[in-house]
């Protein structure tokens, strides 16, 4: 990629899809280091300087993933044979957890977040919760596992907000009491919640929530059902530490709304206010099962929504009511978090059609609506507020798709947007820069030979 003598490189995007102006005809952008300096919609091809690279196709900012578990990666298909619950699958998931060693993690997480940037990902949340080995003993270094991750993001090229899980029981009990954590669970657990916040401070985050210049902190607390209210505090106080987003598992399941009532008297929403775990900074994610009051207290808030709607159809979970939430206030972010399938236009398209299957009214997110969640919000939920738009002064990310495909061929310029969210697919994403950097290059990653990777890092974690 020709950078020209003053430092600046240049990209023509035959369509760009901008902040304010919607899709705009020859785009002209330039950054320097890795932050966009200047935009400048509607310059003829002949008018751009020499060096500059032509970008054909759609050219959207990077898009955001922010709810993901590397590992469940490993799954993908092998789970779908038979039947089952979101339950059952659990079980299978464990048992590759139980499998996972700093190396191997690193080798299945580099190639996962490579697979990711391919999709058109520049950013990750990792919500992490594998901290320990076997039986829940610490590696020398406690954090050995959440700095493999780290890495991993750094050898894709993407960003990464390592959410670091605290996971303390394996969820409640017929009269309420927390269940301990058994079998590969162990692995999760710090015993309590200021052992968790011990763990997170060695970390070493700088006091912006910064790891790297590639990475920084966030914080979850699991769900309702891992972390009794009488353990959150330290994970909020962590949050407000650091700055740190705070992210929780909600309302994924009946049941864990049924045990969280029978517990406590409030629905896992209401657990969380009660907590002070909610406002601008939490993400909650799915929030499939909610009453009106829940809806009222997380839009309230402004507490993020984040679906994950292809992992919560492969669950059988059901489908969350995303407009009411954003109706009510939430900003909403996406995810592809147990990675059924990693493409975010698929992600940002099954909300509209949820939605309209349960309403029977077309219309209800618009294509912006779905790509401002795959963009800007999300990178805003996972800290990063200074990217996920075209726009001087935000981080240098592009991703093109190519509207040349067999998907996208005969698309519009004045629908192009509306045909990449509606029918474009993460195999049709052809470049990708992350903070000025390339790391995909006419459908090829530059650093890593993603099918092999994946290959290589899950066959062992499967065989019998
Ligand atoms: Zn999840």
């Amino acid at each position: 990629m020709p950078v020209t003598g003053d430092g600046v490189r240049r990209w023509h995007a035959d369509l760009a899809w901008l902040p304010a102006g919607g899709v705009r005809p020859g785009v002209l952008i330039e950054a320097s280091g890795e932050r966009f300096v200047s935009v400048r919609p509607d310059v003829r091809p002949g008018d751009v300087p020499t060096g500059t690279v032509r970008l054909p196709g759609l050219t959207l900012p990077g898009l955001a993933n922010a709810h993901s578990h590397a590992f469940h990666r490993a799954l993908r298909g092998a789970a779908q044979a038979g039947q089952g619950t979101f339950w059952t699958w659990r079980e299978r998931m464990y048992q590759v957890a139980a499998r996972l060693e700093p190396d191997s993690y690193l080798a299945l997480a580099r190639a996962v977040y490579a697979e990711m940037a391919m999709a058109g990902i520049a950013c990750v949340g990792e919500f992490h919760y594998l901290h320990h080995a076997t039986g829940g003993v610490p590696y020398a270094d406690p954090n050995q596992m959440g700095r493999a991750l780290i890495e991993a993001a750094a050898e894709a090229g993407v960003r990464i907000t390592l959410i670091d899980t605290c996971y303390l029981s394996g969820g409640l009990g017929n009269d309420g009491s927390p269940e301990p954590l058994a079998g590969p669970q162990l692995r999760f657990g710090d015993g309590d919640s200021e052992q968790w916040a011990q763990r997170v401070h060695a970390l070493r985050a700088d006091q912006h929530g910064m790891l790297a210049g590639h990475a920084r902190l966030g914080v979850a607390i699991h769900s309702v059902r891992a972390v009794p209210p009488g353990q959150m505090h330290p994970v909020i106080a962590c949050s407000h530490a650091y700055g740190a987003p705070l992210h929780a598992h909600l309302s994924e399941q009946i049941a864990e709304n049924q045990a969280c009532l029978a517990a406590h008297g409030v629905t896992p929403t209401g657990l969380l206010d009660r907590v002070g775990a909610l406002g601008p900074r939490s993400t909650v994610v799915h929030a499939t099962h909610l009453t009106g009051g829940d809806i009222e207290a997380l839009g309230g808030s402004r507490t993020v929504l984040c679906m994950c709607p292809t992992t919560e159809a492969d669950l059988a979970d059901g489908v969350g009511p995303a407009r009411a939430l954003v109706s009510a206030g939430s900003p909403m972010s996406l995810g592809s978090d147990s990675h059924a399938v990693i493409d975010l236009l698929e992600e940002a398209r099954r909300v509209e059609l949820g939605e309209r299957l349960i309403t029977g009214q077309r219309g209800n997110f618009s294509a912006a609506a779905l790509a401002r969640a795959a963009t800007v919000a999300g990178h805003a939920c996972l800290g990063w507020p200074e990217a996920g738009e075209i726009a001087p002064g935000a981080l240098a990310d592009l991703v093109t798709v190519a509207l040349d495909t067999p998907r996208l061929a005969g698309v519009s310029e004045a629908t192009a947007l509306e045909s990449v969210i509606f029918a474009g697919t993460a195999a049709d994403v052809r470049e990708v820069v992350v903070g000025g950097r390339d790391v995909v290059r006419d459908g090829r990653h530059l650093l890593v030979d993603v099918p092999a990777a994946l290959d290589d890092a899950i066959r062992p974690l499967l065989a019998p």
